[in-house]
Parts: structure tokens; C-alpha cells; sequence
């Protein structure tokens, strides 16, 4: 095998469609519900919220959807994104493992996160929408959507969350530097902003909560429509150009991975990476154990209950069924931001009950201990929700240490944490804590579901 660091598809090579994992499956998923009928949301009920384009392929039974050329056009700014083999990284561990990472740190905005910003834009645009809203945590998913929408002439608004708004100024001034405009949330421009300040004067915010403030928006003005970064199914096949790039990378690495790893907040990295290598072991060419890595303080996986839930707080979305924690849990101020979400996406937590998939949950101390690791090693610092899954591959390629077994890990390292520093800093300070999820919170936050 040859001795290569970095594996790095042409720009012809850019893969010209996207996966849909669906169609592979045993049995499909269940669909979402509409919170008052209790019956399968049709598309007239999501187009208030979703263009036409993107209603089809969020329900979808192609296995493929050809990626339209103006979106190739702005993918080849920063795509095909390269594929590492962490040579110094194993041998700092002493460890015969053999791990690859798939670096979606060199986008415009240092994460995976444009993939599906980009074609969300484009449809959009294309169907005469003049402005999109959404919501934010640390300022990843706001500042794709504002490069995207810069791409496309759209308006952009972002509601962000308020802790993230106050402590993390750079994401707004990114967002606003890409011509967004940015409100913390909750805001007093909405009712439900309104009414959670009501409440609690002091609010600091959660996904939840600025979900529910952009969905509003969006619902009330014709002209504009709303974007989630993450969860919903079409989010996860735009990622999948992750796997598929991966895929033909490992090809000219001439290696085959035995374990995938991936950070879950909705799983919108994780499943972009995992599908194309799920059809693979499917269809019986290959066969790696697939692992989400998720926040020991907010494990929906490992810990949450497989049940329809609102994907927001106020309840204006439909009722998804996934792995939830409630949709009034707001987890413990953790670092990794974009993993702080109550629910799973669908998609995901399907695979999961059908058996195709593992979790666990690792506290974010070790989880910083292994981003720096990785950093001091490869030179590239982590952003806070990819150590999780960077903790993973170093618990895996330490047992392979003592047994001796070359395996071969993939993980996706789906961004840096150029504008996360502060959160190395605590852990640095020694801090950073692990605060345990107590059952009765859990059951209390899960009593709220509908
Ligand atoms: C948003 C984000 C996540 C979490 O979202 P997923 O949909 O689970 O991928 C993870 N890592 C980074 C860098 C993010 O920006």
C-alpha cells in the first residue's frame, strides 16, 4: 500500500448525485404526523414552510437525486473535500490501527454544514421564495445558510440562540458578514419568542426555542420559507456527498473501513458519511460497524425514548417520531453546541431500532482530551462536536493497541474550531465538567411528550 497522507479526488471526479438511503432499507421509516389530525403529513401541509422541490425529496423512494449544476458550481469551491490517514496521530498512540478522517473543515465556513445549505438556497430561489429563516446554536448552521443565500440573492434572518449570541460574537459578525441578519433568541419579534420571555425574562435560550421563532416567521409571510440545518431527511441526503466522496477515497487508498464514527447531534454528518457505506454493507460488499458518538449530557440515542415528538418547543412542527429527551429538555451548557438538540433525526433513529446502527454517550471531558490529542498530532483543531467522535476512534485504536488488530476506522472530522477557541480554553483551565444527566430530570423533561 502506498504510503500516502492525503487522498484527494479531481474536481471531475466531484460526485454528481446524492444518496437516498431509503429505498435500501428493510421497511421505511415512519412519516411525520400532523400535531392536530394525528394523520401523515401530506405537502400541502409543509409548503407554507419547504419549497416543492425539497418537500419531494424529503419523502423521496429514487435511491438517487442528481445535484442540479448550480450547486455543483458553488461544491467546487471548497469539494471534493480531502480524506487523511492520521499517520501521527496512530503513531502517537502506539496503536496498528489504521484511521481516516474526512475533513469537512475547508468549507467557506469551516464545517459539513453547507452541503445542504447550498441546495437548500438553490430551491428556493428557484421557485421565487425572496427570503429563508432558521435558527442557530453556536453560529455553524446560521453562517452556511448565509453564505448560501448570499449565493443564490436571498434574504437571510437567523435567530440564534441568546447564550451563543452574547458569548460568541464572531459567528453573528460572519453571518452578518455574508449579509445576514441576526436576533437572539427568544426575541420579542415573535409570539413564541414572546411568550417564552414572559415567562422567563432571563432565557438564554435553546434550539428548541429558536426554532420555533423562525418556523413562525416563515409560516406568516408568503414569500419567505424556512431551512433546518439538520434532521429532516433531505438534510441528511445533501450530506451524502460526505460518503460518496469517501467511498471512491478509500478506492485510491486501497483499504476498506471495519468501523465508522461519527458526532449525532440531529445526524445530519454522521448519516452523510454512514449511507453510501451502509448500501455498501447492505448490498454485502463490505461490512464496517457504523457508531454515533453522542453528548453524555444529552444522549437522545442511548438514553432518549423512541417516540413522535415537535421538532421545536412551542410545538408549530409537525410530530416527528425519533429519539427524543422531550422537547422542553434543555441540555446542560455543554461546549459542542451543535450537538445540543432534544430530538434525533428520524432517519437516523429508524436505522438505530432496526439494529443497523450503535451509539454511545462520552462525557466532554474525555472528548476535549482527545481533540487535543488530535490537534497536537495532525494540526488541525477539532471543532467541539467532531472530538466526540475523535474520543471514539482513540477508545477503539487504544483496545487495538492491546490486541493487536490492524482495524480500519473512518471518521468525519466535520469541522474545525477556529471560532470555538474559548471552549478549548476551559478545558485548558481545567474548567470544563461533566455534568451526569439525572433520571429524574430525563423523566420529567419526558413526561412533556404529546
Ligand atoms: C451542526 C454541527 C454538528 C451537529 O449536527 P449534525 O446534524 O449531527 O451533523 C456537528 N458538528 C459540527 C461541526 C456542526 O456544525
Amino acid at each position: 500500500m502506498a504510503e500516502r497522507t492525503k487522498y484527494i479526488l479531481d474536481e471531475a471526479d466531484l460526485p454528481t448525485q446524492w444518496y437516498n438511503v431509503i429505498p435500501d432499507l428493510p421497511e421505511p421509516p415512519p412519516p411525520p404526523l400532523h400535531p392536530g389530525t394525528r394523520e401523515p403529513v401530506g405537502p400541502a401541509d409543509l409548503a407554507p414552510l419547504f419549497p416543492q422541490a425539497l418537500i419531494e425529496q424529503e419523502v423521496t423512494t429514487e435511491r438517487y437525486v442528481d445535484i442540479p449544476e448550480e450547486v455543483l458550481e458553488v461544491y467546487r469551491l471548497w469539494r471534493p473535500s480531502p480524506l487523511f490517514r492520521a499517520r501521527r496521530l496512530e503513531k502517537a498512540l502506539g496503536t496498528p490501527a489504521r484511521i481516516y478522517y474526512k475533513y469537512e473543515g475547508v468549507s467557506p465556513v469551516g464545517s459539513h454544514k453547507p452541503n445542504t445549505a447550498v441546495p437548500q438556497a438553490f430551491y428556493n430561489a428557484q421557485e421565487g421564495v425572496t427570503r429563508l429563516t432558521s435558527e442557530t446554536g453556536a453560529g455553524q448552521w446560521g453562517s452556511a445558510l448565509a453564505f448560501a443565500c448570499a449565493q443564490f440573492g436571498l434574504e437571510c434572518e437567523v435567530w440564534q440562540v441568546r447564550a451563543s449570541y452574547d458569548q460568541k460574537p464572531y459567528r453573528k459578525l460572519m453571518m452578518e458578514t455574508f449579509g445576514a441578519t441576526v436576533h437572539p433568541s427568544p426575541s420579542e419579534l415573535t409570539e413564541s419568542g414572546r411568550a417564552i420571555l414572559k415567562q422567563h425574562p432571563d432565557s438564554t435560550g435553546s434550539l428548541g426555542i429558536a426554532i420555533s421563532e423562525a418556523v413562525e416567521q416563515a409560516a406568516q409571510d408568503p414569500d419567505t420559507r424556512y431551512a433546518l440545518g439538520s434532521v429532516l431527511n433531505h438534510v441528511l441526503l445533501h450530506q451524502t456527498i460526505i460518503g460518496e466522496e469517501a467511498l471512491r477515497q478509500f478506492q485510491l487508498a486501497g483499504d476498506t473501513p471495519d468501523l465508522l464514527v461519527g458526532c449525532t447531534g440531529g445526524g445530519s454528518n454522521f448519516g452523510g458519511l454512514a449511507f453510501p457505506f451502509l448500501r455498501e454493507k447492505l448490498a454485502g460488499r463490505m461490512d464496517p460497524v457504523i457508531r454515533a458518538v453522542e453528548p453524555a449530557a444529552c444522549p437522545s440515542l442511548t438514553r432518549g425514548r423512541y417516540a413522535y415528538d415537535f421538532g421545536d418547543t412551542a410545538g408549530l412542527t409537525p410530530l416527528l417520531k425519533m429519539h427524543t429527551l422531550g422537547h422542553d429538555f434543555i441540555p446542560d451548557p455543554i461546549h459542542a453546541g451543535g450537538l445540543r438538540y432534544h430530538g434525533m433525526s428520524p432517519l437516523i433513529s429508524h436505522i438505530y431500532e432496526l439494529g443497523l446502527i450503535e451509539a454511545i454517550a462520552i462525557g466532554q471531558q474525555e472528548c476535549f482530551s482527545a481533540g487535543v490529542r488530535f490537534a497536537r498530532s495532525e494540526g488541525i483543531i477539532p471543532a467541539p462536536e467532531p472530538t466526540h467522535a475523535l474520543a471514539a476512534c482513540i477508545q477503539e485504536a487504544l483496545r487495538c493497541k492491546e490486541t493487536g488488530e490492524e482495524k480500519v476506522i473512518l471518521t468525519a472530522l466535520c469541522g474545525h474550531a477556529h471560532l470555538d477557541l474559548p471552549a478549548y480554553g476551559a478545558y485548558l483551565a481545567g474548567d470544563m465538567v461533566d455534568d451526569e444527566l439525572s433520571d429524574a430530570v430525563l423523566a420529567q423533561s419526558l413526561a412533556t411528550l404529546p
